[in-house]
């Protein structure tokens, strides 16, 4: 059975970054946004996208394996937000895409999920980190807003923890909160000190996380109104910084260098996250040193599909394919060029050799592939599209989007029943337990009862709202 917990992706398709890459929302409790400083619980933008998830979790893998933590399955959650952050929470590791854009080397990426993999290992108490970073993101919003601004001076000075904590009681009693800020010093210490261990074990250089931290430790002022959570939720002090700089310096790997495969893959992944957050000019900008690298032209092929100028955008991907005939991702983006001009044979062709080359198998290019062949409507095709798509959703369970194609699918080949049983787990994984109950419901009276379908229903209707089925 799959347990459904508070912390648990909930999601639905929102509307925008279509295609390859996909928005849901995730309802997770205790993670504040500065957007929402002053929620408790708040909803975080998750992106879904193979070739990104890919990357990241290459990057975290020796990481969590020298940690200890190889055998509990951490995964890697990609947040669709501008600013810096990373942050765990129990058995996942939350990256902000403006993190991977921002970082210009694989080995700055790689030093945060090594600190963060840190916390995760020390089984540090994240709420207590959030529950400060939240204080202090609402003495810097006050302070934006010109309430306050003491507050928000002690807040963004982060120079001395004990001096933000006077400011920022907001009447917690002071000395609870020097504990708390005692408390977050050890474990932020502990975390870096993890971090240069994990790297020095993988044979890693520490610099790229040294590069991070300095910056966020230089960085006083805030930069327009955007405050990169990472920053507030990790104080830098000039004395954590000077004994992170002699630990990584010591190490033999200090200037390793990312091999030049990975380099290149970061870069089509800061290529492809510029052209869909922000457009062809943020690709521009973000080449601007290395205008003719691949990653560039990457974006610029998908900012050009995004525009809509589909017959230009296909001669660029075709022209990287030339380059890359290896390359997954780039037959997706292929995929979905022709899909967005109702080439549907040619697209359902070009997701099935995405697939076939994807040596990590993910569900998502699975279910693009599906999807097109369900939305050819031929019969022999609506099957395929059935077992791709239950392929995909076995690989990702909890996939609100895998079922709604499945009910489709199902629904053209005249298999109402099993139709609305994937339409119940489509609005189950949404967080829609009594719309996903009616559809359990009218499921279960063409199904044989006891059947594994059947059950499947039945788990449905036993489902209490926001427990485990
Ligand atoms: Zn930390």
């Amino acid at each position: 059975m799959i347990v459904l917990q508070k912390t648990v992706l909930f999601g639905s398709i929102a509307s925008f970054m279509r295609g390859a890459v996909a928005v849901v929302t995730a309802s997770v409790v205790g993670i504040i946004q500065t957007g929402n400083a002053f929620a408790q619980s708040s909803s975080v933008p998750i992106v879904r996208d193979a070739e990104i998830e890919a990357l990241v979790t290459d990057y975290a893998a020796p990481i969590i394996k020298t940690a200890g933590l190889g055998k509990q399955s951490i995964k890697i959650v990609l947040v669709n937000s501008p600013s810096f952050n990373a942050f765990v929470d129990g058995r996942r590791i939350f990256i902000n895409t403006g993190a991977l854009l921002e970082a210009e080397t694989p080995n700055e990426i790689i030093g945060v999920l090594a600190h963060e993999t840190g916390h995760l290992a020390g089984g540090h108490q994240f709420k207590l980190r959030e529950q400060l970073a939240a204080a202090k993101t609402m003495a810097v919003v006050a302070g934006l807003l010109g309430i306050g601004a003491a507050i928000a001076g002690a807040a963004s000075k982060q120079s001395g923890l004990a001096q933000a904590g006077g400011g920022i009681a907001m009447g917690a009693p002071e000395a609870a909160m020097r504990n708390l800020l005692n408390y977050q010093r050890t474990e932020e210490v502990a975390a870096d000190r993890s971090a240069i261990t994990y790297l020095a074990n993988t044979g890693q250089s520490a610099k790229g996380m040294l590069t991070t931290f300095e910056r966020f430790s230089n960085a006083l002022s805030l930069t327009g109104t955007r405050v990169d959570p990472y920053r507030i939720s990790h104080p830098m002090p000039r004395e954590r910084i000077a004994n992170l700089e002699t630990l990584a310096r010591g190490s033999p790997n200090f200037d390793k260098k990312d091999s030049p495969a990975l380099q290149q893959r970061h870069d089509l992944m800061r290529g492809k996250i510029a052209a869909y957050t922000a457009g062809g000019a943020r690709v521009l900008q973000t080449f601007r040193k290395d205008p003719t690298n691949i990653g560039a032209r990457y974006g610029d092929a998908i900012a050009t599909f995004l525009n809509g100028s589909t017959e230009s955008a296909l001669s660029k991907i075709n022209a990287l394919i030339k380059q890359q005939p290896k390359n997954p991702y780039f037959e997706e983006i292929r995929g979905e060029i022709l899909l967005k001009q109702s080439k549907l044979d040619q697209a359902a062709k070009a997701f099935q050799r995405a697939s076939d080359l994807d040596p990590r198998k993910s569900s998502l290019i699975r279910m693009n592939y599906g999807r097109t062949l369900m939305l050819t409507g031929k019969p022999d095709n609506l099957k395929i599209a059935v077992s791709e798509l239950k392929a995909s959703i076995g690989r990702d369970r909890e996939s609100p989007t895998g079922y709604a194609y499945l009910a489709q699918a199902y629904g053209q080949l005249g298999d109402a029943a099993r139709s609305d049983l994937a339409s119940a787990e489509e609005k189950y994984y949404s967080g829609k337990i009594q719309d996903a109950q009616i559809f359990a419901i009218r499921a279960q009276r063409a199904l044989q009862k006891g059947s594994p379908e059947w059950i499947q229903a039945q788990d449905i209707i036993n489902a209490k709202r926001g427990k485990s089925k």
